[in-house]
């Protein structure tokens, strides 16, 4: 039902940004920034980067910071006269502020896992662009979602796409979700190409400008696994009803497909500056200052399947997600480690794969983890991973 004259929670929104000066904590800020009577800040993250975190204090005054590396935590200390903090530690301080009500993962990797979890337990809301955290422990981050009534908001054009399909609809109607993927600079390549691909070719996506670990993921159709694993959480939906299609234009961020084969999809052109912000101005639309979808320029929309046998990492989220228990934690650290010595030009692009399937082959699963057990399978399988690696 179409709503007129809604009243809306009038109520400022304070942010803590896990990760505030990668690609998608800037992005994050700027919609601060264009919306000062909308969103304020109380805390963010940053990994090393403290020049860009010092400007950000200065513009956005939160209440403290921490980064994640000890002696930049310390330099920074000197600069500026607001709490740092550092560490994993630190960074789930930040993610329980008192003032803060919503907490922007934005953090790359599994280390996104406790704060998420934490922030939860003091009743934060989650807007969530981490795909490590509900890989890896989607269970027992959906259980703490519903125990403590919190808003679990994707960032992340595919699940945001989703979420405004299945919006004012009873899920139990969905047939199907499917997910594009814009299958990445090597769509085209074969299989011997695919052998001898480098990272700097691997960096060159076609439609989306993002952080070096999702854009090798995105050429491996890893990021498109996470995605499905991540959909089947959000959404409560069974892998086998959870397809990935082709779709290398990126103008349609994803479908739903109903009971009466009514399909609805979320068009606009490759920004995640939508999905930041709607996650955080949900169930209100803001204006968004940005180029506007144009489908007489657009001309042309394609689909095609992705080919399992050359990009097999989606085939392994499958795998690994229809398996259950520990074994997605095994593929995403797996995964983590295997892409970390591909940047740094110790193993081959192919070899990625390989070195998951492996880590997964060797596994014995357990079965309804609880989150200890999941971050300790998470650290044991990335220091195996990298032994295996030494070897090679
Ligand atoms: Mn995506």
């Amino acid at each position: 039902m179409f709503n007129f004259g809604v009243v809306y929670n009038k109520k400022m929104k304070t942010l803590s940004i896990l990760g505030s000066t990668g690609s998608i904590g800037t992005q994050t800020l700027e919609i601060v920034k264009n919306n000062p009577n909308e969103f304020k800040v109380a805390g963010l993250t940053a990994n090393t980067n403290i020049d860009l975190l010092k400007k950000q204090i200065d513009e956005f005054k939160p209440e403290a910071v921490a980064i994640m590396d000890k002696e930049k935590a310390d330099l920074l200390k000197e600069q500026v006269n607001i709490e740092v903090y550092s560490g994993i530690e630190g960074v789930v301080r930040i993610s329980v502020l008192d003032n803060a009500d919503t907490v922007v993962n934005s953090l790359v990797g599994s280390i996104g896992v406790r704060p998420t979890v934490e922030a939860i337990r003091k009743g934060k809301n989650i807007a969530l662009a981490n795909k490590e955290t509900l890989v890896t422990a989607g269970s027992v981050v959906m259980e703490e979602v519903k125990k403590n009534n919190a808003d679990l908001m994707p960032i992340d054009s595919e699940h945001s796409a989703i979420f405004q399909c299945v919006n004012g609809e009873d899920i139990i109607d969905v047939n199907k979700i499917i997910i594009t993927a814009s299958g990445g600079p090597f769509k085209s390549n074969s299989k011997e190409q695919m052998e001898n691909v480098t990272a700097k070719d691997a960096l060159n996506h076609p439609t989306w400008n993002m952080g070096n670990k999702i854009t090798i993921d995105s050429a491996t159709l890893m990021n498109k696994g996470f995605e499905v694993i991540e959909a089947h959480w959000l959404y409560g939906i069974k892998y086998d009803k959870i397809e990935v299609v082709v779709h290398p234009q990126s103008i349609i961020h994803s479908l739903v497909e109903f009971k009466d084969n009514s399909v609805i999809a979320q068009l606009g052109l490759p920004s995640m500056k939508l999905p930041i912000q709607y996650a955080l101005s949900y169930p209100k639309r803001l204006k968004l200052n940005m180029k506007k979808l144009n489908l007489l320029e657009v001309k042309n929309l394609s689909f095609e399947e992705p080919n399992l046998d050359l990009f097999s990492c989606l085939r392994y989220a499958y795998d690994a997600g229809n398996l259950g228990g520990t074994m997605p934690a095994v593929l995403n650290a797996a995964n983590e480690i295997a892409v970390e010595a591909f940047l740094n030009n110790k193993i081959k692009f192919m070899d990625i794969p390989r070195i998951i399937k492996e880590s997964m082959d060797s596994h014995k699963i357990i079965n309804n983890p609880d989150l200890n057990t999941i971050l300790k399978i998470d650290k044991d399988t990335k220091e195996n991973t990298k032994k295996e690696i030494d070897k090679l």
